[in-house]
């Protein structure tokens, strides 16, 4: 932590501080500039902040520089970390050296809508098959997901088509459940600060996907992972899909920028969610490429064999043309960025 003084502070009120840091155990080191004198703490933040250090005389602003969470920074852990998915012997990496496809139907609808949309989503090349059963619709009277039930389709799709499954819990009551179908627990926007819930994802044993929360600061996001990881699980992919802004041609606003700065502060696998940032299908393929040009480890999307008669966010679909450019997007690019295509590991 760094006080910064006011140029015309005095020395009494310098020393002021050094007594008030040195009180709660704190070292204070002074170092004078030529405009003005800055104060360096080393010892416990917690402390610090008690002391209410902003509002003693002379003193300009106080900056934080070591991060507020820890398990998730990169401070202690500078090399970044490879999440993971699928059961022993056909999992799929998330991690810096690859790139990620995952597709899916934004909902589970019926068995065989899942099959012909998990059947689409691996002939695009994706690993990995996302899909919810239990969906945390903004409205209560809108469609919630087939439940349950939805969770048995998604095992015997897995079982048909190998790949590993990532799918919603919105209920810490569902985590068992869920957990006990799924290869990754996915934690949606609107659950993002919901700690009991994150809590739970964190013991449940598997590995999580984290979504930023719409109104959530990266910051609160990475302290959102940090819940997770206290639980005892650093098995966390982060997931960039979009903000609220003032813009209303899009239903959200894709952060491209949380990309690298989130990799710049934490070792967790970062990946974007096209679809539900932009609400629209015709922005899915450009946002896609802006991901892997940013370093994005990889993308989720949505995918329909039916998108008009979609129970849940038909018009950000991909299915035919769209899914054609999105799976050559997915091919071509990452190896220009020096990635290769995340394949399932084979069994050793
Ligand atoms: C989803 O992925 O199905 C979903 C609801 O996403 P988000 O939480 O980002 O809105
Ligand atoms: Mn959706």
């Amino acid at each position: 932590m760094v006080v910064v003084m006011a140029p015309d502070a005095t020395e009494e009120e310098i020393r002021h501080v050094t007594e008030r840091v040195e009180s709660v155990g704190g070292q204070a080191f002074v170092s004078r500039g030529l405009e003005r004198t800055i104060i360096g703490l080393v010892g416990d933040i917690e402390s610090f902040h008690g002391l209410n250090l902003r509002s003693l005389p002379g003193v300009a602003d106080v900056h934080r520089i070591s991060d507020p969470f820890k398990l998730v920074s990169r401070q202690h852990h500078p090399e970044r970390s490879t999440v993971w998915v699928g059961p022993a012997g056909s999992q799929v990496p998330v991690g810096p050296e690859t790139f990620t496809f995952i597709a899916g139907p934004c909902a589970v609808e019926s068995a065989q809508q899942t099959l012909e949309a998990a059947e689409m989503a691996k002939a695009a090349g994706a690993t990995l098959l996302r899909g919810g059963a239990f969906k945390p619709r903004t409205s209560p009277y809108a469609f919630q997901g087939l439940g349950a039930k939805g969770l048995e389709i998604l095992a015997d799709v897995r079982e048909v088509t190998g790949l590993p499954v990532v799918t919603e819990v919105v209920d810490a009551r569902d985590v068992p459940a869920v957990a006990g179908l799924a290869d990754m627990l996915q934690v949606g926007t609107r659950n993002m600060a919901n700690f009991g819930l994150l809590q739970a994802v964190g013991e449940s044993g598997k590995p999580v996907l984290l979504k930023r929360g719409m109104t959530a600061t990266i910051e609160e996001w990475l302290m959102a992972a940090e819940y997770v990881a206290q639980r005892g699980s650093l098995d966390i992919v982060l997931c960039e899909r979009g903000i609220r802004t003032f813009e209303p041609s899009t239903r959200n606003t894709l952060d491209i920028s949380a990309v690298p700065v989130v990799q710049g502060t934490s070792h967790l696998p970062v990946i974007v969610d096209p679809s539900h940032a932009a609400g629209r299908k015709d922005l899915v393929v450009p946002l896609s490429r802006a991901a892997i040009a940013a370093g994005a480890d990889g993308v989720i999307v949505d995918v329909h064999p039916d998108p008009e008669h979609a129970l849940c966010d038909g018009p950000q679909a991909l299915f035919g043309n769209d899914l054609r450019a999105l799976a050559q997007a997915v091919r071509q690019l990452p190896p220009l960025v020096g990635r290769r295509p995340a394949a399932v590991r084979a069994p050793s």
